[in-house]
């Protein structure tokens, strides 16, 4: 009788105690989500898109330093691989435009930014567009995958 009582109440300090932990878990979790940096992995749904206008002969790309900052690349870099393949003259100006000194559709453009992205940015081995481009002794250029760590190498642009 004595033993029975004593494992009733360990059962239910033992239930009181579950619920703690439940009640402390939910509070945990919502800590933690409250803390979460804010998500930067990006599908190929949030890819940047880029913002075009005209200035006479010339094609502006509004939003380009924006959206190399979103794939984590250098602007140069990047004009560099567009300019290259365009065979045009351009340039970034000082608000972080790129500057083309002809006129270019904005498929074209688009295409080539794609095809940079394709190139120089996607994990060959995963998918994952959370990738850095890492330049050693300038000659060997590499892409380290931030989601699974592959590193691919990349033509020097
Ligand atoms: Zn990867």
């Amino acid at each position: 009788m004595v033993a029975m009582s004593k494992g009733c109440y360990k059962m239910q300090r033992g239930k009181e105690h579950g619920l703690d932990m439940l009640y402390d878990y939910d509070k945990l979790l919502d800590r933690l989500y409250s803390r979460l940096p804010p998500k930067r992995s990006m599908s190929a749904y949030d890819l940047p898109v880029l913002q075009i206008e005209y200035a006479g002969t010339h094609t502006v790309v509004r939003n380009f330093a924006e959206a190399c900052d979103r794939l984590r690349r250098e602007p140069r870099v990047v004009m560099r691989f567009i300019l290259r393949e365009l065979a045009m003259p351009g340039a970034v100006d000082e608000r972080g435009q790129l500057v083309i000194y002809r006129k270019v559709t904005p498929h074209t453009l688009q295409q080539l930014f794609t095809r940079f992205i394709e190139s120089y940015v996607k994990c060959p081995t995963c998918g994952s567009y959370d990738t850095e481009l890492h330049r050693r002794k300038g000659k060997i250029w590499i892409i380290k995958c931030l989601a699974c760590g592959a590193e691919t190498f990349a033509r020097p642009i």
